[in-house]
């Protein structure tokens, strides 16, 4: 048994597909028997001639939307792929070792990677990392031979259930995930997800959860400790995970699995009622999205609009960097998409977990205090320009809201409110069709805005609470690192004072809030978010159908109990346990969907 981190509430069952990064499987892979090893190289060839050609094309547009220091790291790319040792390499062992042309590529950058593992010296590292980037996108070449588009490289090229020699569910095992493979683990059949890395608002965790898999972190050891193939059961709601279960095991967890299908099933049925109180207050249940299917399935589960368009993974996905016209296409396609056309899209939040390669986001001892998100913008004024034309050209089709993600101080607010009103200026002077409408809000996830929320308060429309980074900033623990997860616990009575103190500024000017952290679709929080007078919580879009048939059971005077109850206590324990009791008052069921 292994006891990590609960990240995605759910029970699953299923063999284990060990990978040990996108570069490749964790065992190597051979040709078929009889298979020519000469044909093996030159489709090898032919990937790395297509990816020289798409690196080509990326260090112009890269340089036209970006920059040319931007692009100088694309030709640095291009240098690995000219490489005639790795090239032979590869070759080589394609030849000697019959390997397939991705596992030789996984074992050669095995290869390197422990080579430059000795050299302590970052010029090492970022080469790796540059070595690991071009190899992936050959990987990708070698999975999509026909690929007009480059894309990023995914797990899915290197996933193939069949090979198991099993229709048993799979579930996937690995070292970490990145946001940008997180992203394809959508349209895989995976039954659930293991890690050794990352914490319960990691990004990938936040993306399996909007899933729907079940997925438990910080297994440390687990990815050497299991064979493809063997039963494993990942209960995403304890954080634990069972491997080579007996009998009896396999049959209880079955049943807790049939049950926990039961009521999500059960309660879907509420999509199109109302959200409200038993007592008729009415609350806003928004969907937290990254792509144009999520937007989709905010729509199925019945949320009222997109509370968070996190559009980081449009930037993440895109095999350079989306100018102005694609932007706006993409969240064109989402707005349309979106319940009642109406969409909160956050400007880029990249660093910390998140980088796309071209803003030469390299080694930094604390990334998520580091150069982040809004932090960017002076280095990379265009960048944000261009994007927020894109999103107020959106806007002209819906009930868009821009969002901007980590401001600090006011000084900060003020230079993109200005932005924004510069842009929408240079828009109206050409004539250029916008949302003159577009609402301005700002993410209220650092300490030091939320003390000053009064300040903050003046200059904006709207503001949305990030509880995930607020709490990770308020507790000084990483909200990556499984280690000191048990700080980053939204129900830590430091941190309930503080979303109380946010709230109570925000009814007093009477500011639309909206909680967009992870904590607005657990059922605990939201009893005691909507006790202190929250009305709008923005979630994934697997919790709306939960948290509307619990908000249905409690009424506001209940609700406003357990919140002044809980405001007075002294430990997260005490409150956790408290409430654990009022859910179990209003069903059994809530409390059994929670994370625990
Ligand atoms: C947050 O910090 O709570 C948030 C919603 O943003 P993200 O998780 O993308 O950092
Ligand atoms: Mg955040």
């Amino acid at each position: 048994m292994f006891k990590g981190v609960a990240v995605s509430p759910g029970v699953a069952i299923g063999v284990v597909h060990r990978v040990e990064s996108v570069f490749g499987p964790a065992e190597p892979e051979y040709l078929a028997a009889g298979a020519d090893p000469g044909a093996e190289i030159s489709r090898f060839e032919q990937a790395v001639q297509r990816s020289a050609e798409e690196l080509d094309k990326t260090i112009e547009k890269v340089a036209t939307e970006v920059g040319a220091a931007e692009a100088e790291i694309f030709r640095s790319h291009l240098t690995v792929l000219q490489d005639a040792t790795l090239l032979q390499q590869v070759k080589q062992k394609i030849r000697d070792e019959r390997l397939t042309a991705t596992s030789a590529l996984h074992e050669v950058v095995q290869a390197y990677a422990a080579a430059f593992a000795r050299l302590e010296h970052d010029h090492f590292r970022e080469r790796l990392a540059d070595i690991r980037d071009v190899i992936a996108r050959i990987i990708g070449h070698l999975q999509e031979p026909d690929r007009s588009l480059p894309t990023e490289p995914t797990l899915s090229g290197e996933y193939d259930p069949s090979a198991n020699g099993t229709t048993e569910p799979v579930v996937l095992v690995a070292n970490e995930i990145l946001p940008s493979q997180a992203m394809s683990l959508g349209h895989l059949p995976l039954a659930g997800i293991v890690t050794e890395t990352g914490g319960s608002t990691s990004h990938a965790a936040i993306l399996s959860r909007s899933r729907g898999i079940p997925a438990v972190s910080g297994c440390v050891g687990v990815t050497s400790a299991l064979r493809n193939g063997e039963v494993i059961i990942v209960d995403g709601r304890e954080g634990v995970v069972l491997v080579r279960p007996d009998a009896e095991t396999l049959a209880a967890y079955r049943k807790i699995q049939r049950e926990f299908v039961h009521i999500k099933d059960r309660l879907i049925r509420n999509r199109d009622e109302p959200a409200a109180s038993r007592d008729g207050v009415r609350v806003e249940l928004l969907a937290n999205i990254n792509t144009l299917s999520d937007a989709k399935a905010a729509v199925q589960v019945g949320a009222t609009g997109v509370g968070l368009y996190r559009t980081e993974y449009l930037f993440i996905t895109h095999p350079d960097v989306p100018n102005e016209e694609e932007q706006y296409q993409a969240y064109k396609a989402v707005v349309e998409t979106a319940p009642n056309r109406s969409v909160t899209i956050r400007t880029l939040d990249l660093g910390g977990d998140k980088t796309v390669p071209y803003l030469g986001h390299r080694h930094e001892p604390n990334p998520f205090m580091g150069w982040r998100s809004i932090r960017l913008i002076s280095e990379h004024p265009r960048l944000f320009e261009t994007q927020v034309r894109a999103i107020l050209r959106a806007g002209a089709h819906g009930k868009v809201s821009i969002l901007f993600p980590m401001i600090t101080t006011v000084d900060e607010l003020k230079r993109v409110r200005q932005m924004v009103d510069g842009m929408k200026a240079e828009l109206a002077a050409a004539r250029v069709p916008f949302g003159r409408d577009v609402q301005f809000g700002v993410m209220i996830e650092v300490p030091a805005a939320a003390v000053c929320i009064d300040s903050i308060l003046r200059d904006v429309d709207f503001i949305s609470i990030g509880s995930n980074d607020l709490i990770q900033y308020l507790v000084a623990a990483d909200r990556d690192n499984p280690k000191v997860a048990h700080l980053c616990d939204p129900l830590g009575p430091a941190i309930l004072r503080v979303l109380k103190m946010i709230l109570d500024a925000c009814s007093k000017t009477g500011t639309p809030v909206t909680v967009c952290g992870e904590m607005a679709g657990q059922p605990r929080c939201v009893l005691v978010l909507f006790g202190m007078g929250l009305t709008r919580f923005s979630m994934s879009p697997a919790f709306v159908p939960t948290i509307k048939a619990l908000l249905a059971r409690v009424s506001t005077a209940e609700a406003e109990r357990y919140a002044h109850h809980v405001l007075q206590a002294k430990t997260a324990d005490e409150i956790r346990q408290y409430l654990n009791e009022r859910l179990r008052d209003v069903s059994r069921d809530f409390e059994f969907l929670e994370i625990h």
